[in-house]
Order: C-alpha cells, then structure tokens, then sequence
C-alpha cells in the first residue's frame, strides 16, 4: 500500500519518526521527509540534562564496567562491542564503511537476507500492521503465529508449541513459572543465562553438573532427587561457547530413570546440526519425544526474533495460560512470526543450505587444528573458539583482526574462566571456502 500523507499524524509521532528517519545531512531532510509523507522537520525537541538525576554509581557492577572501560582507554584497546553494522551481517559486513569477514553472526543458514523471508515480513506488516499491540490472550491471534506455532510443533514432532517475544524470556518465563520451591532444577554447567535465571525466578533448588557428563548428572540426582517433589533437568542441543554436543540418548534414559522432565535448548542446534538440520534428535538418531520440553529461538537459523517451546498440550497449554511471560507480555510481531515461518520453511526445502554449513564448518575446525590453533571442545558445527587463555589478549587481538578485516567477537571473564578467554567463531552456509582459509590464516598470523 503506497504511504499516503495522513494529517492526523500528532505532533509526537512526526518527531519521533523524522528523529529515526534522520538522513545523514541536513539538505537531505526534506527529501526524506517527502518520502515518508511528513511536512519538513522540525526542531528536536531536547530536555535539559537534569544534574539531579541519580546515576548508576551505587551498582557494584556498573562499578566494574566503568574499571574495564578505563583499563580498555588506558591501553589504548577499542571497546569491541557494540560495533555499528551498516546493512546485513552475512559472512561478509561493512562496520562503519570497512568491508569485513564476518564470524560473529548467528545467521547459520544466511536466511536474513533472503528476499523470500523480507518479503513475508513485508506482507505481513501490510496485512497486520507492525505490533501484535496486545497480549494474546486479551488482544488475540494473528492466524500467522499459530501457523509458525504449528509448524514448530510438527519440526519437533511435538503436539503444540508455544512462542514468546524473546528467546531469553522463553526460558526465564517457562522455567520461573513451571517450577516452584520443593522443585530440584540440574543443569548443565556450561547451561545459558536464561536457563540461570530462570532457575532463580522458580525458587527451586538449582545444582549444575559436569559439562557433558551424564555420570556427573547420575551422581548428582542419586544424592538429591529423593528430597524433591519434581525435577527437570537442562542441556542445549549446542553449546555456543565451545560447540559441542551433548549424548542426548544417555540424558533421555536418565531423565526417565529419575523420573523428570527434559528441557533441551535448541537456539544454537536448530538448523544446524543433524543431517536436515533437524537439530540433536537427528544428529544422534534420538526419540525426540524423549525430550519433554524442545526450547529454541527464533533470532538465529529463523532469521526473527523470539523463542519457543514445542511439548505436549497439557504443557503448551500450561505456558499459554500461565507463563507470566507469555500471558502479561506483547504477542509475537506479526513480521517477525512471518520471517521465521518461511525461514523454517526453506530450512525444511532446501537442506543443501545445512550440508553446505557443515562442509564450512568442519573445513573451518580442520584448517584451524593443522595450524596450531586450540579450538577447544569444538566438534566442527558451527561454532569453533580459539583459545587464547588470556581476557586482554583476547579483546586486543579480536581489535587487531578487525582492522585486518576479521569481525570475530572476544569472549572473556566473567562470561567463561580467565583460562578459556577465547575468540569465539560462527561459521555460516555463506561462507566460503576461501572466506574461512582467509580468516584462519588472519587468526595464525596475529596469534
Ligand atoms: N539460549 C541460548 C543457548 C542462547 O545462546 C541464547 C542467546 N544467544 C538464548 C537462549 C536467548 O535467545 P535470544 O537471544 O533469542 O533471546
């Protein structure tokens, strides 16, 4: 639908909307203007700083940012997040005009830039506007996020699914509200934050065990299980630190001997592991419905934003009436539930996409591993680190790699011990063979 000038546009929104669509020079304005229908723009409206306005001192942790930022200027390190992408992130991207390789992408299967997926987002902005604007439950359904709800449900072999606005509120939410006191949460040790925290929420007892290692599980619920009433148990179907796969099989037959449920997230398996893409189930031939509860996201493989349960219907409908994630929060945006709809889709018609990942990836951990570089725990999927055991060093040679024209993103402390600071690569079915000889030589060079 061509954007006509619609007068009844307040005073607000006009400047909201010319403040984000502020073209770069100022003989621009009124061009860009003209094109979203807009009279020319008017001042910004800008209140005075106010000097009583308490800042973040207080906070320990605000504290410990502001010591790295000091530390980062005195050793003249650039500050390596945050850096501003000037289009699509693929395996290639321009930072701030610079042409990069890029290996700091979830974009495992390069669907974001697929003029398929924008145009579903595009149709699905013209049909149902920008917001879900409510909750489902009160403001109700756009038919389309059923539909990527249902199309989840069959990829899992799942009876429903569920999905929420944010991949990390997904685990926060179900976790937090699923399981209360009395209730024993086991985790792996290398679990993610919104796992974490949605342990924390529930109030029940949360004790990880050793990385991968399902004797460690056994050991911990052979002395604990007893004590509480239910227990679940959470692992990822890969781990995005250090790319590796848990034995699924073995989780299963100790999830039914302790009597629990089994949470497997998939944010970083989905699309990427097993043979279509089908994630760990298909990776180690598993029952998929010896997992009680497939977690994923929507923001990596599916090109959106977002994240899902697929289980029985007794637990999707628990979550849809329950979750204080899902029922006090926006509905999925309508977009978004379409771009990852026709992302799953073409994942399911096109599995050349998955086998040209793995092809990258392992070529990737192969060539890294003859020169010398220690990859880790890295199995060849997606994800590779290079160690460097060292936080500083990490984040210098991540800033040296970027002005040779390498994005990869340093990972120090806290986020994993000062021993396994790494730089942490994802490989994508976009990059090519010469992208990731190019990128391995830069790392062996610069190491
Ligand atoms: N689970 C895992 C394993 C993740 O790595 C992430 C984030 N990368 C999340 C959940 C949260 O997903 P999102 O970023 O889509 O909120």
């Amino acid at each position: 639908m061509p954007h006509r000038k619609n007068d009844r546009l307040s005073q607000t929104l006009r400047n909201a909307l010319s403040e984000r669509f502020r073209p770069a020079s100022t003989s621009d304005v009124n061009q860009s203007q003209d094109q979203l229908g807009l009279p020319p723009r008017p001042a910004p409206i800008r209140s005075p700083k106010s000097s009583a306005r308490r800042g973040a001192e207080d906070f320990p942790e605000f504290r410990r940012i502001a010591t790295y930022q000091a530390v980062g200027r005195r050793l003249g390190i650039r500050n390596p997040y945050f850096l501003p992408h000037d289009g699509v992130a693929s395996a290639t991207s321009s930072i701030e005009g610079h042409q990069v390789l890029n290996f700091a992408s979830y974009n495992y299967l390069g669907l974001v830039e697929d003029p398929r997926i924008k145009q579903a987002a595009k149709d699905a902005i013209d049909t149902y506007g920008t917001s879900a604007s409510a909750s489902r439950l009160i403001g109700g359904e756009r038919p389309v996020q059923r539909e990527l709800e249902q199309a989840l449900a069959d990829f899992y072999g799942a009876d429903d699914a569920v999905v929420f606005v944010s991949g990390h509120a997904t685990n926060v939410t179900t976790i937090g509200s699923m399981f209360g006191p009395g209730d024993l949460v086991v985790h792996d040790a290398f679990i993610h934050n919104s796992v974490v925290e949605g342990c924390r929420l529930s109030g029940a007892t949360r004790l990880p065990f050793r990385h991968n290692d399902p004797q460690s599980l056994v050991e911990t619920l052979a002395k604990t299980r007893a004590k509480h009433k239910r227990l679940l148990i959470c692992i990822e179907g890969l781990y995005s630190m250090d790319g590796d796969t848990p034995p699924l099989t073995e989780f299963i037959k100790i999830k039914e001997r302790f009597d629990g449920y089994l949470m497997v997230d998939e944010a970083h398996s989905l699309g990427v592991l097993g043979e279509r893409g089908r994630g760990i189930a298909e990776l180690y031939d598993a029952d998929r419905s010896g997992v009680d509860l497939w977690m994923g996201t929507l923001s990596k493989t599916l090109a959106g934003c977002g994240g899902f349960i697929a289980a029985n219907q007794g637990i999707v409908d628990l979550l849809k009436y329950s979750a204080p994630g899902f029922v006090y929060s926006v509905g999925l945006s309508p977009p978004l539930a379409a771009a990852s709809l026709c992302a799953l889709e073409i994942l399911c018609f096109e599995p050349g996409r998955v086998v040209r990942l793995h092809q990258r990836a392992r070529e990737f951990l192969n060539l890294a591993r003859d020169a010398g570089i220690d990859t880790g725990l890295a199995e060849g999927h997606a994800v590779v680190p290079a160690v460097i055991a060292d936080s500083v060093a990490a984040v210098k040679l991540s800033g040296k790699l970027l002005t040779a024209g390498l994005n990869v993103q340093p990972i120090v402390y806290p986020a994993v011990e000062e021993s396994a600071a790494r730089l942490r690569f994802f490989i994508t079915s976009e990059h090519t063979s010469e992208h990731i000889q190019q990128a391995v030589s830069l790392l062996s060079r610069n190491l």
